[in-house]
């Protein structure tokens, strides 16, 4: 047997770093400029414990782009490399420095927020450079060297003149890369990756106007001056103390963060852990429209101040992914497919941290203001439907703070409403039934009818109420759901006595036959006497409460379709209210082709009031209605 090592040939390895080691070739910038910020926070440290004897004064990081020499140059002022370091950190593929670093600085060093970690992120720089040059000067008393490298295995290393601290990168930009040639190309990548970056970056100068001198004439122009245009903010807010922070901070970042959003967030929420993982972040509930901004303003993923992405699909729970904010955690492992990490169980802690934190939120925002978090309900709620139906640790916190509004504007939490309804609506197996809207326009005959009998009527109008119903009846045992127009009517005990029948039993037969014949013309209708308050409706269309969901279900996703059903039939009751004059009158006309005239119109008059009157039925009937009135 023969045991041996594999020989990785370099020369194979670069072409395999262009291609392969990154899809994004734009992260190039980001990685650089990384590493000038971990060779800056390197010096901090190193200073603060008194291991580098240098002034470390107010170090920023310049990005210059010389378009006609099609050159980048990313310069710092932090601790440089030493030509044995060269050697060691750059000439060695894959070797960090920023580990050893960290390794060697234990817990204080990790507080000193280093990025760098897997050695690759220099070499990201070849996805853009034919050439790329090193100019280094160390921040221990050693010559500066210059290192090139023109992407072959063969580098060049020599002593070079620069004599202040720190390191120049100079990208020779190639042939297929010069849209990053571009001022507005290289401002558009430090915007998006490293707005948050801990260091200053410097992206040329900006005109500054300065306030008039004292005792300027009103048509003198103000004072300009060129400062530094300083593209980050080195401090976001949620890297700050929540104690430390105003509503108008969290206010004020949301702006930062999203400068195209004009609407203020409803509240945020600031997330800090540092064990069993390490996670800081904001996260703000947005007032949801109906328009696609929705889908651009995302939850951004940052790893110590950089931007990774805004993709967050298996870090954030789905229900959340609704929210805006940021959320920055060095301990999500990146480099691995989603799949893997929605397996991950450090990631699944992180959701399951963020799903609680905005539980404890929400409920310290219902206990502390009621009124207020009352106010917000219509804006918050599909986020908080969701995660109950989605999370079943949140549908048990939601228990306290998931509200049920009345179509006319009381709001109850689930005990109180089921308090409240005690006494009225309980059908003959003992259940609750709550009553609901889902459109109070649409619906509005149904809800007066259901008032008018004193019972309390719910406006529930989330696309997926439904689903959540089901999921309510489910979990609690003795409530069933019924829309205002479905047919619980007669499940119902009523407070008052049934009302007696005007009607004998042959009138009542003879009126079902009259009724069966006009509505048999109509499939899925089924005729059902009832003798009702004189004052209600002669005629009422409702629908079994059990289809009707299932086909709501079918339209927002999930639910209906899991049973396999394709589309499911129409199914109505016609009820009619034996006790009311008009009904009286049907069955008192004489002729058949009266009888029945009057029965179509009152059928098309109670479809009408449920919106099933539609094309050239609708047409029909208000050309029938026009020649009776004339
Ligand atoms: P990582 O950042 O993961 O350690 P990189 O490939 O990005 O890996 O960088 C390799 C090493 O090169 C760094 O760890 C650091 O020691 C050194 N280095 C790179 N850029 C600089 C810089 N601007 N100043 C000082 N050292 C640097
Ligand atoms: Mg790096």
């Amino acid at each position: 047997m023969a045991t041996g090592k594999i020989n990785v040939s370099v020369e194979n390895i670069f072409p395999l770093i262009k291609k392969f080691l990154y899809s994004d070739h734009e992260i190039f910038l980001r990685e650089l400029i990384s590493n000038a910020t971990d060779a800056t926070l390197k010096l901090k440290h190193l200073t603060s414990i008194g291991e580098a004897k240098v002034e470390y004064g107010n170090p920023m990081i310049e990005i210059r782009v010389d378009k006609d020499a099609k050159k980048i140059h990313i310069t710092d002022q932090g601790v440089g490399m030493t030509e044995e370091e060269v050697k060691k950190y750059i000439n060695e593929v894959a070797f960090s420095g920023a580990e050893e670093f960290l390794d060697k600085y234990k817990d204080a060093g990790k507080d000193a927020g280093i990025i760098g970690h897997f050695g690759l992120g220099f070499y990201s720089a070849f996805m853009v450079a034919e050439k790329v040059e090193i100019i280094t000067k160390s921040f221990k008393d050693e010559p500066a060297v210059r290192w090139v490298c023109d992407g072959s295995p063969e580098f060049e290393l020599s002593a070079a003149e620069k004599t202040d601290r720190g390191t120049e990168i100079i990208l020779h930009i190639a042939e297929d890369s010069t849209e990053f040639l571009e001022d507005s190309r290289i401002r558009e990548l430090l915007t998006k990756y490293n707005k948050f970056m801990p260091i200053s970056i410097k992206f040329g100068t900006k005109t500054e106007t300065l306030p008039k001198p004292e005792g300027a004439k009103e048509e003198d122009p103000a004072p300009t001056q060129e400062v530094d245009d300083i593209i980050n903010n080195p401090n976001p807010a949620w890297t700050k103390k929540p104690a430390d922070l105003e509503e108008e901070d969290y206010k004020g970042f949301y702006r930062e963060l999203y400068p195209m959003q004009f609407e203020e967030p409803l509240f945020n929420i600031h997330l800090n852990v540092d064990y069993p993982f390490n996670l800081t972040g904001i996260l703000y509930f947005p007032k949801l429209t109906n328009d696609l901004n929705v889908q651009k303003d995302k939850i951004q993923l940052y790893q110590n101040q950089v931007f990774v992405t805004d993709n967050v699909e298996g870090i954030v729970p789905e229900f959340l992914t609704m929210l805006r904010g940021v959320i920055d955690s060095p301990d999500i492992p990146l480099n691995v497919s989603r799949s893997y990490l929605q397996a991950d169980g450090a990631v699944k802690k992180i959701s399951s941290y963020i799903t609680k934190k905005v539980g404890d939120k929400l409920n310290s925002l219902f206990k502390n203001s009621r009124e207020d978090f009352e106010q917000k309900w219509n804006d918050i709620k599909v986020v908080i439907e969701y995660g109950m139906l989605s999370e079943e640790k949140f549908f048990e916190k939601a228990e306290k703070f998931a509200l049920y509004p009345t179509v006319d504007g009381t709001y109850y939490t689930y005990t109180e409403l089921e308090e409240k309804i005690k006494a009225m609506q309980t059908d003959k197996d003992d259940k609750l039934v709550i009553l609901y809207a889902s459109n109070k326009e649409e619906q509005h005959s149904y809800i007066e009818a259901a008032k008018a009998k004193g019972y309390e009527v719910l406006l529930l109008d989330s696309p997926i109420v439904p689903h959540l119903l089901q999921k309510l009846e489910t979990s609690k045992e003795k409530i069933s759901f019924a829309r205002v127009d479905a047919d619980h009517l007669d499940n119902l005990i009523k407070k008052e006595e049934t009302a007696i029948s005007k009607l004998s039993d042959e009138e009542k037969d003879s009126l079902k036959a009259d009724l069966e014949k006009v509505v048999g013309e109509q499939s899925g209708y089924t005729v059902q006497l009832e003798a009702m308050d004189s004052s209600a409706q002669p005629f009422i269309i409702t629908e079994p409460e059990f289809m009707r969901r299932m086909k709501d279900m079918q339209q927002t996703g999930g639910g209906g379709g899991m049973f396999g059903m394709g589309n499911m039939p129409d199914m109505f009751n016609l009820i009619v209210n034996t006790n009311h004059e008009l009904v009286g009158e049907i069955l008192n006309t004489k002729t058949a082709k009266k009888r029945e005239r009057l029965i179509n119109q009152s059928l098309d008059l109670a479809r009408l009031s449920k919106g099933l009157l539609k094309g050239e039925e609708l047409t029909n009937f208000i050309n029938r209605s026009y020649e009776m009135i004339k």
